[in-house]
């Protein structure tokens, strides 16, 4: 695909922000462009649980989630919590969080590179994979937008601007350089192992006890592979939290695996645990993690809900003639009060603030 000198819109990252920005584009006759710098469908680490707010989202503003995307146990009931090693599990399903949305009691378990990849279908951006967004200037009321596309430099210039570039965002980086430094990164985790498990397919299990994690240790079941995850704080170590996390489950849940498919590292950011939000400035928009957008554990919703916010405030924008950093203040403010409200009644929960605990 050969890129145009000229865009309306330039998306960032082809995640869920990056796909309910699009979406909420398509048909505007802006011409759009969104680039990921990886090769699609690219891996996602995640737990891949459509949550059912994200499920009621998706099917209102995307369509019937096709089942390419799914795996095996399809349905997600919800959460088994385990408080600390010693402590019963506890059932938390899905259910126990609807506060009058009339969501679905379940969730679905997907692949997150194809929901991911279906989800950016949706809309009628040009999509550029192996492109990475490197930098941008301000030229003549425009953006002049650096990109590496397929290994060569080049230029595009855009109206509007949308991070949605996940936790280490370089569009965040090039507006606001020191932001970095004020933000935690919390390392995550990843084996995916074939084997056996004593935990019954069909619920995320959390592990919360803090030997094994900084936050939440996560095991679950994808098809016919075991997914082992945990997180620590920033200066601690991951690999340790990560095998004590895996002795425990040989230990006390019969953990036998035959061998590891893959392995994988992430790191979150507490942006959204310390109401540490950067939404942009201008014509330039940060949507889902890029911009701190999370509520708990659970970021698919705030992803879409943000990236649809970032764009209808580019519509807004484009109608008014004033810049759409106001309108998405506006279109994301009920979402930064959903992923408070979460934080705050996870911390009543637990008595600490799950993603800055000492
Ligand atoms: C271990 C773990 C488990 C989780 N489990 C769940 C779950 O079960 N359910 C749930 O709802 N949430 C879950 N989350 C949270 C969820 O994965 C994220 O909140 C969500 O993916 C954020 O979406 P996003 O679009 O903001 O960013 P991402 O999904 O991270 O997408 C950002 C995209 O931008 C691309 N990109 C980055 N830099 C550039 C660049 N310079 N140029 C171009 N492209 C770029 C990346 O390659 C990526 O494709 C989990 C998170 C973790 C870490």
């Amino acid at each position: 695909m050969k890129l145009k000198e000229r865009y309306d819109v330039i998306i960032a990252g082809t995640g869920p922000a990056g796909a309910g920005a699009a979406r909420a584009l398509k048909g505007s006759g802006l011409e759009t462009l969104a680039v990921e710098r990886s090769k699609l469908p690219r891996y996602k680490m995640c737990s891949g649980i459509v949550f059912p707010s994200s499920r009621k989202i998706i099917e209102q503003d995307f369509g019937k989630i096709p089942p390419n995307v799914m795996c095996e146990p399809v349905i997600t009931k919800g959460n088994r919590v385990f408080i600390t090693n010693d402590t019963p599990m506890i059932d938390v399903p899905f259910s126990a969080f609807d506060e009058g949305d009339g969501l679905e009691e379940e969730g679905f378990n997907t692949w997150r590179a194809d929901l991911d990849l279906w989800l950016m279908n949706q809309s009628d951006a040009e999509i550029a994979d192996q492109c990475s967004f490197e930098s941008f200037r301000r030229e003549d009321g425009e953006y002049l937008v650096e990109l590496g596309y397929q290994g060569i430099r080049s230029l595009a210039r855009t109206r509007y601007l949308i991070g949605a570039d996940g936790t280490l965002s370089r569009v965040r980086r090039s507006i606001f350089p020191e932001f970095n430094k004020k933000i935690n990164k919390l390392p995550n985790y990843e084996e995916i192992h074939t084997g056996s498990i004593d935990l019954e397919p069909g619920w995320l299990y959390l592990f919360m006890d803090r030997s094994v994690t900084g936050y939440f240790a996560t095991v679950f079941h994808k098809d016919d592979k075991i997914v082992v995850v945990t997180g620590v704080n920033e200066k601690e170590s991951v690999k340790n939290y990560f095998k004590a996390f895996k002795s425990h489950l040989e230990q006390n849940h019969g953990l036998k695996s035959d061998s590891v498919q893959s392995r994988h590292g992430i790191v979150l950011t507490d942006m959204s645990a310390r109401k540490n939000y950067c939404l942009g400035v201008d014509n330039v928009l940060l949507a889902g993690e890029a911009g701190g957008f999370l509520r708990g554990g659970e970021g698919i919703t705030s992803s879409l809900v943000s990236g649809k916010a970032a764009g209808e405030a580019v519509l807004e924008s484009v109608k008014k003639k004033r810049p759409a950093i106001k309108y998405f203040r506006e279109l994301a403010a009920d979402e930064l009060q959903k992923c408070e409200h979460i934080h705050a009644s996870l911390s009543a929960i637990m008595g600490y603030n799950v993603f800055m605990r000492p």
